[in-house]
């Protein structure tokens, strides 16, 4: 029951309407009886630095941040963690003392679900194709967890050697066209190929990254950001060729329960957070 005395979270976006993290997070709060609600914020860009004083004036514990504020949201916020300085977005607010605190849950989100996999990535060597908003965090959390062998392989020569240069001091990171000869030898040695792209991504079901299976290192593991659906072009076609694959679904819940835990020090109940992710979908499905 929500009363006087319950904390609030939510999000901050433009349109909410289609975002999951209600449905995850209240999910979760309800399983671990915390006296915590988390509600849709739909917040136009014109009115975002309202949004930000108001989740300090209505004393949320904190927000999510998602398209299109992840990065106009920064310069309305007291602070920014490495994280989200990093990756150049913030997705999670945290409001303490009154000060709300930018930080970015996407990598550690990442991380996360590999290790779930069984695919632990210290020591491996990286292959990301594309280079957006996605794989700043991709690459943030293999920085942070031992692998710094990261080739990315981009259409923009341009944009993706600004992005290398943002990491230079972290780490080795090169950058290719997809069909430069170097591209194929960074595929024929790498452990870990993650399509950061959103090629496959519902309703355009056929496309799929310029991949020949054949460069691609055999026992690499194959990973495509992409939840929907859960099992891309991509990924099909990698586990017709023998290799261990992983969809987008467990790194949205792991970015989410991190955020649960900046906000409250409790981490969530995560069956309950698949679970309202799974029924989601389906009733999305269903009614598209
Ligand atoms: P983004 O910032 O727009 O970046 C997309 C990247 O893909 C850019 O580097 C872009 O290249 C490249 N790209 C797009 N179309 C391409 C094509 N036809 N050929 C080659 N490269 C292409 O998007 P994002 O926010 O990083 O999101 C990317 C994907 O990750 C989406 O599918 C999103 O749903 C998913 N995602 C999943 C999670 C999760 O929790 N599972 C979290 C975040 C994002 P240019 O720079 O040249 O345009």
């Amino acid at each position: 029951m929500i009363t006087g005395k319950t904390n609030c979270v939510g999000i901050l976006g433009y349109p909410v309407g289609h975002s999951l993290s209600p449905v995850m997070h209240n999910a979760a709060f309800e399983k671990n009886q915390m006296d915590y609600v988390y509600i849709p914020l739909p917040t136009p860009s014109t009115e975002l630095s309202v949004a930000v004083s108001a989740l300090k004036a209505w004393n949320f514990r904190g927000a999510n941040v998602t398209i299109p504020h992840k990065v106009a949201v920064m310069e309305y916020l007291d602070e920014i963690a490495e994280d989200a300085r990093m990756i150049g977005a913030v997705n999670t607010i945290t409001i303490r003392d009154g000060r709300a605190i930018g930080s970015n849950t996407d990598g550690i989100g990442f991380i996360a679900s590999l290790r779930k996999a069984g695919a632990a990535p210290e020591g491996g060597k990286a292959v990301l194709l594309g280079a957006g908003g996605a794989a700043r965090a991709v690459v943030w959390g293999l920085l942070q967890n031992g692998i710094e062998n990261i080739t990315i392989l981009v259409r923009n020569i341009e944009k993706g050697s600004a992005f290398a240069e943002r990491f230079a001091s972290h780490g080795d990171i090169k950058v290719y066209a997809f069909d430069d000869a170097e591209a194929k030898k960074a595929l024929r040695t790498c452990t870990l190929l993650v399509n950061t792209t959103p090629l496959g991504m519902a309703p355009k079901l056929d496309a799929m990254p310029n991949v020949d299976w054949a460069d691609v290192a055999e026992g690499a593991v194959v990973y495509d950001l992409i939840y929907t659906p859960l099992m891309t072009r991509f990924l099909r076609e990698a586990q017709e060729h023998g290799h261990q694959v992983i969809n987008g679904k467990d790194m949205l819940i792991e970015q989410g329960a991190e955020s649960f835990f900046r906000w409250t020090g409790i981490e969530p109940h995560r069956p309950s957070m698949e679970e309202a992710f799974d029924s989601f979908w389906e009733s999305r499905q269903k009614n598209d």
